[in-house]
């Protein structure tokens, strides 16, 4: 069984980065992301923290946004509109879910398309469905792929079943892997016999948000598993969608939690990021 572990590949994705803002500060150019944070989730500070060392790593400047969490809708508007037209900035990350009373499907599509290096516009979202590579596709889902490409998993002609079907990461994936020639079947809560659909996987993929539920009985044993989901067991510690225990003893390859997919997607955002500054040097 091979363990496939995010380190290497967020490394690797970050050794091309740092060329190319080499060659961007050639031109006097130093890319730019905008993380707004609205109110204190400790989930939120975790994930901007972890995002600001890793831009900073590379060298791309962010401007950490911290507005509070009672902030209007129209002021929360205001600021990303004035990010739009900075030339410092390149990329805006808006950290999602909002508070309750403000409309982030709304706020969202405020983003200037071509600053979304999340893939949260419609614009960017209509890219990817319609195979237009021009967009950006959002950042997990992304580093889903750069983690098979790292490892020289093909995906072309081959059964990829995905347990998720969000907006963020299962429906984004299923078109990512579209495009790369993989047969793919999207499965969901009401999905009958899930266990026997997924037994059918070469590669499966795991984006649920239920700690653990992934087991043996899942998988068989040539299945690459990919998991995407971030939760905490019955200790509070970490863990992913899949039973790691379980899995490892059957699959052949499996993405650990932590360590795996997760530790990917801020490279793909400072890679998304450095893409924005490149394209608006034209
Ligand atoms: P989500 O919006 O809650 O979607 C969960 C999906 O799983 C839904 O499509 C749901 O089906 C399906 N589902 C739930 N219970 C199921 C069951 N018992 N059987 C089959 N399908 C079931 O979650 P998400 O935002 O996509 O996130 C998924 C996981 O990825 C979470 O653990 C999240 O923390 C993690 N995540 C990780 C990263 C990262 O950087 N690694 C980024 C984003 C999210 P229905 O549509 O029928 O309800």
């Amino acid at each position: 069984m091979t363990v496939l572990k995010g380190k290497p590949v967020a490394d690797a994705i970050c050794g091309k980065i740092t060329a190319d803002i080499a060659e961007l500060e050639k031109k006097d150019i130093v890319p730019g992301l905008a993380i707004i944070r609205v109110g204190e989730k400790p989930d939120d500070i975790y994930y901007q923290n972890s995002a600001e060392k890793r831009m900073e790593s590379v060298g791309i400047r962010v401007a950490g946004i911290v507005l509070k969490e009672e902030i209007s809708e129209s002021a929360l508007i205001t600021k990303i509109h004035e990010l739009n037209f900075d030339d410092e900035i390149h990329g805006i990350l808006l950290l999602m879910p909002l508070p309750r009373h403000i409309d982030g499907e709304k706020v969202k599509r405020e983003i200037a398309p071509e600053k979304d290096i999340d893939g949260l516009t419609p614009e960017n979202m209509c890219r990817l469905y319609s195979g237009d590579k021009n967009g950006f596709a959002p950042c997990t889902p992304s580093a889903v792929m750069e983690m098979l490409e790292y490892n020289g998993i093909d995906v072309a002609g081959k059964n990829v079943v995905i347990v998720g079907r969000s907006l963020v990461v299962g429906k984004p994936l299923a078109m990512l892997m579209l495009a790369k020639n993989a047969t793919v079947t999207v499965c969901h809560s009401k999905t009958k016999d899930l266990k026997s659909v997924c037994r059918q996987a070469d590669i499966l993929v795991a984006a649920v948000g239920r700690a653990k539920m992934i087991n043996a009985d899942y998988v068989s044993e040539n299945t690459v598993v990919i998991d995407v989901g971030i939760n905490q067991d019955e200790n509070g510690n970490m863990c992913g969608d899949v039973d790691y225990d379980s899995v490892s003893a059957k699959a052949s390859a499996v993405t650990p939690v932590p360590g795996g997919i997760g530790s990917i997607t801020t490279s793909v955002l400072a890679k998304h990021t450095v893409i924005s500054a490149q394209n608006m040097k034209l």
